[in-house]
């Protein structure tokens, strides 16, 4: 009998990607044994002080920062469709696309993760997917009671015990680099005129840097 198939969602602004975002991805696709990890751009970010970039800019960024590394896809579903997105929208979409014993996660920053009872429909989303979450260095609060109690009896504690059903389970998972770089600090340094470098592939950094975003004027960097 074939495996049945290992999927991720990473959702997130990417406003812009970065190494932590990267990291994150390709070393969650190893924890997990994981065939595919598709990383998935937000239409709207929430309102900014620095200037905006557009949800297709955002895209282009995560598609030249992942290349051709394996296993990781910049993926457009969510710009590609009308209206606000929701994350229970994208996991059914990936559900049809993989079908009914794909073991389908939803991988989610701890500060995420606290935000999740604000979700709509949160506890929808384990009818289509695991949660996993991935710990992340500078974000320690500990989750409402609201938010445990939505958990209930989900948890486990091992990957394998996650894979043996196709979703509905919760694991909670330290990666190896874990990195405490923010997408905020990244737009506030550039609106500063001040360097990137190492924070985000050479390559999207040339990007940001040859197109002007995310920067009030021109940097003497
Ligand atoms: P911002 O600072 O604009 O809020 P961000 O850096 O948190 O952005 P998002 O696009 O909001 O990036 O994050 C997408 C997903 O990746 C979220 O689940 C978030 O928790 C997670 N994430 C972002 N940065 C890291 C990191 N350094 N380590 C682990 N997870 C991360």
């Amino acid at each position: 009998m074939t495996r049945p198939a290992r999927i991720a969602m990473l959702g997130g602004t990417f406003d812009p990607v970065h190494n932590g975002h990267l990291r994150s991805a390709l070393e969650l696709r190893d924890a997990l044994g994981l065939d595919a990890v598709h990383m998935i751009p937000a239409p709207q970010p929430p309102l900014r002080d620095t200037p905006q970039v557009s949800p297709r800019q955002r895209l282009a960024l995560l598609e030249t920062a992942i290349a051709d590394t394996p296993g990781l896809k910049a993926d457009a579903r969510e710009l590609e469709r009308d209206g606000p997105s929701y994350s229970v929208d994208t996991l059914r979409s990936l559900r049809d696309e993989y079908g009914e014993q794909a073991r389908l996660v939803m991988a989610i920053g701890w500060d995420a993760f606290l935000r999740l009872d604000q979700w709509r429909a949160p506890e929808q989303l384990f009818a289509y997917a695991h949660l996993v979450v991935i710990a992340r260095p500078g974000h320690e609060e500990t989750p409402s009671s609201s938010l445990v109690e939505l958990l209930g009896e989900r948890e486990v504690d091992s990957v394998s015990r996650l894979m043996a059903k196709p979703h509905g389970r919760l694991l909670h998972v330290t990666l190896p680099s874990a990195m405490a770089i923010s997408a905020t600090h990244i737009r506030q340094w550039l609106g500063e005129g001040k360097s990137i470098r190492y924070l985000v592939p050479e390559a999207v950094e040339n990007a940001i840097l040859h197109e002007g975003l995310y920067q009030r004027w021109q940097s003497v960097y």
